[in-house]
């Protein structure tokens, strides 16, 4: 266990809040001062190279709505499950029809600065490569060379019968075309390109097939119930081979296919370091948590 120090400041009612949540877990809680700063730099040059994990901490300032608030506990309703998608073609005429409201915003989204800093992080030699639970693409926007999309991405789909991808924007404007009503739908956006269309207005959509063989069309996204494909798990392994040490950003790691890292950092005496608002479900195995946004990382700099 490595001590970063014990005289810890806490001068506002929300850190004493966080510390109370937290006391009893066996890492040391860190606020966000220049010391911290300080103290989170020397962590990162004494370990490096490092492989990062992100999640939708990251990309909430540039926009993107997140499942769960700082307990870890869901805001919004059940996401759709794969089974659902791959069986029922109501289900598909649900999630299309609120794709098709909740897509243009995450195609729009611009990358913010935890995604640049990460990017220059890289190039400064720094890590060993992300892995995001992100679908949005928006480390690869910012300039970042080795990604892995762990859970998938947005920007494409694939048939289901046939293995062709297309690419979601030019999906989307076949989708409006079949189904110009919705042009004129509003909807609060949900996560992950999901939007909270009324169900009587899904239930009125034409799905739309694959255009090569009228197929079943999915995201290139794994759904929850779903599997992350062998060939991520392989590329996953590779970079976390090359790693010296683990660093959460931005995710309560409630999903297994992101936790395990910490599970195997903690197998392989991998030094772990989270930087999350809010309870992650590695806490108990993390050698550094920091309860600040993770901005923080643009510090480091
Ligand atoms: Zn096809």
């Amino acid at each position: 266990m490595h001590k970063i120090r014990s005289d810890i400041m806490l001068n506002d009612a929300i850190k004493t809040k966080q510390l109370k949540t937290t006391q009893h877990k066996n890492f040391e809680m860190i606020n966000n001062n220049q010391q911290t700063i300080t103290q989170l730099k020397s962590i990162l040059d004494k370990h490096q190279q490092w492989l990062v994990i992100t999640g939708a901490g990251v990309s909430q300032n540039s926009g993107i709505p997140t499942y769960r608030d700082e307990k870890g506990q869901w805001q919004r309703s059940r996401p759709i499950q794969h089974q659902e998608f791959v069986q029922y073609e109501d289900k598909r005429k649900r999630y299309w029809a609120r794709s098709a409201v909740g897509w243009p915003p995450v195609a729009r989204a611009q990358p913010n600065v935890v995604h640049y800093a990460l990017a220059k992080l890289e190039q400064k030699g720094y890590l060993a490569g992300v892995i995001t639970q992100n679908v949005d693409r928006l480390h690869q926007k910012a300039g970042h060379q080795q990604v892995i999309d762990l859970h998938g991405r947005l920007d494409r789909v694939q048939c289901l019968s046939c293995q062709t991808y297309e690419c979601r924007e030019q999906l989307q404007n076949r989708l409006l075309q079949k189904n110009p009503f919705l042009n004129q739908v509003n909807a609060e956006i949900a996560p992950d390109g999901d939007a909270h269309v009324e169900d009587q207005l899904t239930e009125q959509i034409e799905p739309v097939g694959c255009s090569q063989c009228q197929g079943i069309l999915m995201p290139d996204v794994v759904f929850y119930g779903g599997t992350v494909p062998r060939e991520t798990n392989e590329a996953t392994q590779q970079l976390y081979q090359k790693s010296k040490g683990l660093l959460v950003l931005g995710s309560s790691l409630m999903v297994y296919s992101s936790f395990r890292f910490c599970k195997q950092a903690k197998q392989d005496n991998k030094p772990i370091v989270i930087i999350n608002q809010g309870v992650t479900r590695a806490d108990d195995l993390a050698n550094y948590k920091f309860e600040v946004d993770c901005q923080i990382i643009e510090a480091l700099l």
